[in-house]
């Protein structure tokens, strides 16, 4: 690692293990490791943390179903869900898990800490609860039938003495936060919902409940468990230990504490947005950066769910068409942040156009060229600028750092694959296959040297959207296996540098030669 310690934390939310992991999940982990591991190419001391939020009523409901305890069902979903990440190449730090005893103890302490403040009282509570949302919903909340808008099932009639958080009282200091930092929620769009939100009034919410038992006791209490989401948003923090550390809340904040973003679903931005910084509040502890609430998916451009069987199965993806190409579709296919369509047909197109064809050819092709005609050496050329591609090169890195420090993950994509673009056709005009021919032996080597010197910057810039055939071009040019705490210094227009000596020319993605 180099010397910079400046530090990136990064957290994708705690999946709820009521169900084995979906699609949407997998986009949003895709995504934080892709940050996470541009963030590590920059030289950040990065801490990417993921895991599961494993308490509630609806967990014990599955795990009934299936006949296990609620923790057998909670460490085999949970389970399922490493599984994934490992398919999926995440690179995460730190897995957070609400059933671990590291994370009791720090919901107990904040909930003391918060209670000393003042900000948890008891009340009787009466009201009306969506089980599928583990959250309050008011009249005006439901569909004309009194169902839940979201889970069209019927919410729940509540009525018990609970601990209540003061919500109420963080309203104007959240206004004035959102005011101070006008970057705290993004994207941009978002930020009016969660202002609408506030503005109809922070009304205070019951923390614990007395009809739940699978959750973490209040403390000396042996009556009620704390609320779930009021548990699962502490596991930000909790996971961030391990066992060896002593659990305190001033050692979790050490050395990441406050995170520089959490990613998000927009359907959770509320706990985020509202609830979570007015908690961090009361406890006296730094508010979050950042909260980015990306879109939702869509399939053939319908809603997705389990009842109409319009589901893409995430196992099946990766098995067909291999760990790359998934990362790749979803955040080159989609804006980072607003809602995205898979399709089979765009899906093959995807990857077959940008990756087998503009990429992967024009890599074979000048390592076939090379590897036939100069033993796989190419020298530094004397004419540096034979392609008229050093300018755009330079500005094509410059737009992808603007991009990828905004979160704009495609933008950051489209950028690179225009120079690819420009290349592919800068190649082809030069036709350095003729310039062999015709015994033009150092111009043909210059286009050859230069299209190589793209490829190579390319070959990092990918590196945190698709890092195995990053690593494998990299490789194909010559080059050691990279270090991506160091590579982003080797970025530019080098043309100044030794030869390349080239490997043998492998296609790094085949043709998906599959009716869509
Ligand atoms: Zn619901």
């Amino acid at each position: 690692m180099n010397q910079n310690n400046k530090t990136f934390y990064i957290t994708s939310p705690l999946y709820y293990v009521n169900d084995v992991p979906h699609v949407g999940s997998a986009y949003t982990t895709i995504a934080c490791d892709t940050i996470a591991r541009y963030k590590r190419l920059r030289g950040f001391d990065v801490c990417f943390l993921t895991g599961t939020d494993e308490h509630g009523q609806k967990i014990a409901k599955s795990a009934k179903q299936e006949n296990k305890s609620p923790q057998e069902h909670c460490d085999f979903i949970s389970n399922k869900f490493k599984e994934l990440w490992e398919l999926l190449n995440i690179q995460y730090d730190k897995f957070s898990r609400t059933t671990s005893k590291i994370h009791e103890k720090i919901v107990h302490e904040f909930f003391n800490r918060v209670y000393k403040k003042g900000d948890i009282y008891e009340a009787d509570y009466e009201g009306l609860y969506c089980e599928g949302c583990e959250d309050f919903k008011s009249e005006k909340d439901l569909t004309d039938d009194n169902l839940c808008p979201i889970h069209k099932q019927k919410v729940q009639e509540y009525k018990e003495k609970n601990y209540f958080f003061a919500l109420s009282k963080y309203e104007k200091k959240l206004v004035e936060h959102f005011e101070k930092n006008p970057d705290f929620i993004q994207p941009s769009y978002r930020k009016n919902e969660v202002l609408g939100w506030v503005k109809e009034g922070l009304k205070d919410f019951p923390i614990s409940r007395q009809s739940v038992s699978w959750g973490i006791p209040v403390p000396n209490e042996n009556k009620q468990t704390i609320y779930v989401w009021f548990d699962a948003l502490l596991g930000y923090l909790s996971g961030l230990l391990s066992e060896l550390d002593s659990p305190t809340i001033d050692s979790t904040i050490k050395r990441y504490w406050p995170c520089s973003v959490h990613i998000i679903g927009k359907d959770i931005l509320r706990f985020h947005a509202v609830y979570w910084p007015c908690m961090l509040m009361s406890a006296d502890l730094p508010l979050p950066q950042k909260v980015f609430g990306h879109g939702f998916l869509t399939k053939d451009g319908e809603k997705m769910g389990k009842t109409t069987g319009n589901i893409i199965d995430p196992y099946e993806l990766i098995k067909e068409f291999g760990t790359d190409a998934v990362r790749f579709f979803f955040l080159r296919e989609i804006g980072f942040g607003k809602d995205g369509d898979y399709s089979r047909a765009n899906f093959i197109n995807r990857i077959n156009s940008d990756l087998a064809n503009n990429l992967g050819n024009l890599l074979n092709r000048t390592l076939n060229l090379a590897n036939k005609n100069y033993n796989g050496i190419i020298k530094c050329p004397g004419n540096t600028n034979f392609l008229g591609l050093k300018d755009s090169t330079i500005s094509t890195i410059e737009a992808y750092e603007k991009h990828m420090d905004k979160l704009e993950l495609k933008e950051a994509l489209d950028v690179l694959w225009q120079l690819i673009d420009s290349t592919n056709k800068a190649f082809s005009d030069k036709a350095p296959w003729k310039l062999i021919k015709n015994n033009e032996l150092d111009d043909a080597q210059s286009c050859l040297y230069e299209t190589l010197i793209i490829l190579g910057n390319i070959s990092i810039l990918i590196n945190p959207f698709i890092p195995e055939t990053s690593i494998k071009i990299y490789s194909q040019l010559g080059f050691n296996k990279p270090d991506m705490y160091n590579e982003w210094e080797k970025l530019g227009w080098k043309d100044k540098e030794e030869c390349f000596k080239l490997s043998e020319a492998k296609p790094v993605f085949p043709r998906l030669d599959i009716k869509p």
